[in-house]
């Protein structure tokens, strides 16, 4: 099954990608997490991407297009895969449309994750994630089982995103209210797209996807 996860930044994408992912065996493919990888490794790529992320604003289309389509060749995305962070213009979804026919590949459902403005601003200037394993928490709304120690790896070294700030989150809204929200007609003109509350809890976010795939 290959999906996408749609939704404003800090909707709960990378949250609800790797608990889907868990459970019904999917690679969580997320496009933030592979920019950030080249920009820490310092590659071309990252040279390009740097500036464009610290300010909040769209890396151009060709970069992350390359890079996903190079990523579902890979062996571990042929049982499956969630995209996460990506498409977040026509044009990639467009590109997007093109690649899976090329590679022989369908896309099952688009999941959208809705959230109102001020409560992701909350969600994401609360955000920070385990340095060792990447598990994502939240100051207020997801904190480890024990404080400081990460629940998956038992890390004890946490890091903040350099854009999770309220200045940057502001652009990066404006980014997808301009930008992405059109895939939402895009996905729901051809009948892929399924919505979800995502101002719940966690878990009840989870079981709503579960039961928009089975309803597929
Ligand atoms: P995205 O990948 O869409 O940017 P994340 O999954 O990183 O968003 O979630 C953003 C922050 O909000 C994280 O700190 C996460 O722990 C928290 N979070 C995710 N989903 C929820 C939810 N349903 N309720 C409360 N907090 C959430
Ligand atoms: P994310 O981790 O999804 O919040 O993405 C962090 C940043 O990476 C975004 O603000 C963009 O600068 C860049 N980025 C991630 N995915 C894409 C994409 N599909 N298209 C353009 N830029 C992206």
């Amino acid at each position: 099954m290959n999906l996408i996860l749609l939704g404003p930044p800090g909707a709960g994408k990378g949250t609800q990608a790797r608990m889907l992912g868990e459970a019904r065996k999917l690679i969580q493919l997320s496009t933030g997490d592979m920019l950030r990888a080249a920009v820490a490794a310092g590659t071309e790529i990252g040279k390009l991407a740097k500036e464009t992320m610290e300010a909040g604003k769209l890396v151009s289309d060709d970069v992350v297009i390359g890079i996903i389509s190079e990523r579902i060749d890979e062996p571990d995305c042929r049982d499956g895969f969630i995209l996460d962070g990506f498409p977040r213009t026509v044009a990639q979804a467009e590109v997007l449309d093109e690649l899976l026919v090329q590679k022989n590949k369908t896309l099952d459902a688009v999941i959208e994750i809705k959230v109102d403005d001020e409560r992701l601003v909350k969600r994401i200037t609360g955000r920070y994630t385990c340095a060792k394993c990447g598990e994502g928490y939240h100051e207020e709304f997801r904190r480890p089982e024990k404080d400081g120690i990460c629940d998956k790896c038992a890390g004890t070294e946490f890091s903040r995103r350099k854009d999770d700030n309220e200045e940057t989150v502001r652009s990066r809204l404006t980014a997808y209210h301009t930008q992405t929200v059109p895939l939402i007609g895009y996905y729901g003109n051809s009948g892929r797209l399924k919505s979800v509350d995502g101002m719940l809890e966690i878990n009840s976010v989870a079981k709503q996807i579960e039961v928009a795939l089975t309803e597929l």
